[in-house]
């Protein structure tokens, strides 16, 4: 077992995870599923770093390892060319914190992201894409390199309320990637209609929406993120928003969990909510209806960052079997797939 650390996560340092790397259990839970929960061996293996390299140093185990190595001395961070490889071959899906959290109250994500914040503060890291990526948030406040006069194209046809100039109940935080990806801007383009139409009175920021900070936090680059809040906060404030809705998985968790972790953070006085249990809701409350049949079998893909990070499983699952029971003629399969994915 683990002292608690009392420090906000972006206060700590990585010497503050000292105890837990060295408390290290070996007992390879950051890797493998429990065995009561499994119905196969296929789904046994939670850690996708691991399953790919076939190597412990790519595990949370790994990490706390390497940690405790560096902290003691015992490995210099220059010592390794892999270094850097393995700790940004991880993907931040918090598997192995979910389970080691709970059976050893130890931390390896947040640990192993402690390690990516002093790989920078030394000037190993990022990796040279990550770098692009941090210039690009920097001097064009997206990750994608995208000039910001573009982020409104993808309102284009779409009447909606400009937060930064009428009230509004909610501001519908786009996201970058919906924002700028042509591929998935129609995805935030029908969220605002579904929500149009259920009446929920929802404006966007528009071009003063900036990055959320996530890939900057994710990446270990606490500078830049913690400039990105504190512009998203005065803006926030600027505007008078109380309410926020986010499609993107990553946006939510930032917003939610991560801004209040940021050292001398004021009070949050706005609540985030992801799409999904907007959404949820509405149905409950009878504002959506399902009236057209979809012949379509589908499979709910949770995200890491709304499912094991913020515990949000069951708002998609609802409003999928509310679809069911409303038109009473989707596939059973539909139903079926959502809960075996789960
Ligand atoms: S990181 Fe946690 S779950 Fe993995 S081996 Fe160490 S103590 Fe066990
Ligand atoms: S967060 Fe990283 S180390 Fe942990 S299970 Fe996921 S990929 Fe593996």
């Amino acid at each position: 077992m683990s002292a608690k650390i009392e420090k906000k996560v972006y206060e700590r340092t990585l010497e503050d995870y000292r105890e837990q790397a060295w408390g290290d259990a070996r007992c390879n839970w950051c890797m493998n599923q429990w065995g009561w929960n499994v119905k196969s061996a296929r789904f046994n293996e939670i850690c996708p770093e691991f399953r790919y390299t076939r190597f412990f140093a790519y595990s949370g185990m790994g990490k706390f390892h390497i940690i405790r190595a560096l902290l003691e001395g015992d490995f210099d961070y220059k010592d390794s060319e892999k270094l850097l490889e393995i700790c940004y071959f991880c993907t931040s899906c918090g598997a192995c914190e979910m389970n080691c959290l709970r059976l050893n109250e130890k931390e390896p994500l947040k640990a192993a992201e402690a390690l990516k914040t002093r790989l920078i503060e030394l000037g190993i890291a990022p990796l040279p894409a990550h770098k692009e990526l941090l210039n690009s948030i920097k001097n064009y406040d997206n990750p994608w390199l995208k000039p910001r006069a573009k982020r409104m194209d993808w309102t284009k046809g779409l009447k909606i309320k400009d937060a930064a100039k009428e009230k509004c109940e909610y501001l519908f935080f786009a996201g970058c990637t919906p924002a700028y990806d042509p591929l998935i801007q129609h995805e935030i383009v029908n969220t605002v209609k579904v929500l149009q139409q259920a009446k929920v009175d929802v404006g966007i920021l528009g071009e003063k929406e900036i990055c959320c900070g996530s890939p900057a936090i994710r990446l270990g680059h606490r500078e830049i993120f913690f400039d990105l809040v504190k512009r998203n906060l005065q803006t926030f404030k600027e505007f008078g928003v109380k309410k926020i809705i986010t499609h993107c998985a990553g946006c939510f968790h930032t917003l939610k969990y991560d801004y209040p972790e940021v050292p001398g953070m004021p009070k949050i006085d706005f609540e985030v909510l992801h799409v999904s249990e907007v959404l949820d809701d509405l149905v409950t409350a009878g504002k959506i209806k399902f009236k057209k049949e979809v012949p379509m079998t589908v499979t709910w893909h949770d995200p890491c960052h709304i499912g094991r990070h913020c515990g949000i499983y069951e708002e998609p699952r609802n409003i999928l079997k509310a679809r069911r029971r409303g038109a009473n003629r989707i596939s059973r399969a539909l139903v079926e797939n959502s809960q075996r994915a789960h």
